[in-house]
């Protein structure tokens, strides 16, 4: 069993910023990354709203450079996965993964959230042969191919127009007649001539033979059922927390979000959590790393309070 002061639990911007900050104050925070270093932004192609980037960034980029900050001061990265938790106990708390078991004073959770999928007829069986949740992983594949986008929020619009680079067309699919996306990217998506809206539609079944071939719509208002040949179907639906790992030891709300009080501390003392997996409402970048930078203090402060 291995002791540590501070295990930080994920390695999103969250992740890495109470990995920076727990470093600082010399908890030697050991950070157990997940199955992907930097979590959700490692995917993102453009980041134009993290201060400090006037021409914006790329996601690896601001992974690379978090984690170079958080290890110049000590912090270590694990790249391996949370198998269990034991925090009934209290303090130290166990952390297995598939490869050693911890024990820690303190735990930081930063495991963030996972896109959402449709329950539809076709979706499962054809992921990675057609139907993509990740517009920057596979967009490539489809080069001068039509695709269909589900989805009307922030995501569905910039992950759209990132397909423009490669794909001919670019169909938006709207459960709605008006657009859940802030003003620049709706701007940004009517002003693209690859991208067109098909409002108030639903998609039913992905249908194909081995891949991609076609989505099976229904139009809400008027319940019309179409079918519209395409070759991808890209997903952005929104997220769900990434809390199974601690059901039964942790308060959540109906949706799986872990309940944190004005410390930023879970129901279990020493016991923290920031980043998307306590957050279901601003979710960007900079609410992560303010809430990692606050979850890493709390944390050093309630170490003090301990002794
Ligand atoms: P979101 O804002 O929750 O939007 C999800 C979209 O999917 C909504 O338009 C929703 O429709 C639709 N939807 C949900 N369930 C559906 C279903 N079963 N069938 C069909 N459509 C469904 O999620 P998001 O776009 O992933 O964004 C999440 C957060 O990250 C937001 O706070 C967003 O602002 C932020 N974000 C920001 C940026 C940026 O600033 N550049 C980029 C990406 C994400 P309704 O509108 O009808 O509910």
């Amino acid at each position: 069993m291995q002791k540590e002061k501070a295990i930080i639990i994920g390695s999103g911007p969250a992740g890495l910023t109470a990995a920076l900050y727990t470093a600082r104050a010399n908890l030697e925070p050991l950070v157990i990354s997940g199955n992907q270093l930097g979590g959700q932004i490692s995917i993102t192609n453009e980041v134009e709203n993290y201060p400090g980037f006037p021409e914006g960034t790329t996601g690896p980029e601001l992974v690379e450079l978090m984690q170079k900050q958080a290890e110049r001061f000590g912090a270590r990265i694990l790249i391996d996965e949370v198998t269990e938790v034991d925090f009934l106990g209290g303090s130290p708390f166990t952390v297995k993964t598939h490869g050693d078991t911890f024990e820690a004073d303190v735990v930081i959770i930063c495991v963030g959230a996972s896109p959402r999928r449709l329950g539809i007829p076709g979706e499962e069986e054809m992921i990675g042969r057609g139907v993509s949740f990740c517009a920057t992983c596979d967009g490539f594949f489809f080069r001068d191919k039509d695709v269909v986008v589900v989805g009307g929020g922030d995501s569905a619009l910039e992950e759209g127009l990132f397909l423009t680079r490669f794909v001919d067309h670019v169909k938006v699919i709207h459960r709605r007649d008006e657009l859940r996306a802030g003003e620049a990217l709706k701007r940004r998506a009517f002003a693209n001539e690859k991208v067109d809206f098909l409002w108030d539609t639903v998609v039913d079944e992905i249908v194909g033979d081995g891949k991609v071939e076609a989505v099976k719509t229904r139009n809400v208002k008027t319940d019309e059922v179409s079918e519209l040949a395409t070759d991808g179907v890209f997903i952005f639906i929104g997220h769900y927390p990434n809390s199974d790992l601690f059901k039964g030891q942790l308060e959540m709300d109906e949706n799986g979000y872990l309940i944190t009080d004005d410390r930023i501390m879970t129901s279990i003392p020493g016991v923290f959590a920031a980043g998307e997996i306590m957050d279901p409402v601003f979710r960007q970048i900079a609410t992560s790393v303010g809430q990692g930078c606050a979850a890493a203090m709390m944390a050093e402060r309630w170490l003090e309070e301990q002794e």
